[in-house]
């Protein structure tokens, strides 16, 4: 199983953490948006999307993790 919450996620531009920001079940995926949190970037451009499988989401079946 694989927990979105386990995995670090850098930008690649500045190496900040990034922030998950949204969260989208696609066909057979579960889509997390990321965005940087380091002040510096541009949001939009070094946005990041992570798909995890469904089958091996442990975070997502708790619900939406961006709904509290
Ligand atoms: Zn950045």
């Amino acid at each position: 199983m694989i927990n979105i919450r386990d995995i670090s996620v850098r930008c690649g531009q500045c190496m900040n953490f990034m922030t998950l920001s949204s969260y989208e079940p696609r066909d057979g995926w579960n889509a997390y948006t990321y965005e940087c949190d380091g002040g510096t970037c541009d949001a939009a451009a070094t946005r990041t999307v992570i798909e995890v499988p469904v089958s091996l989401d442990e975070f997502a079946v708790r619900g939406c993790p961006t709904e509290g």
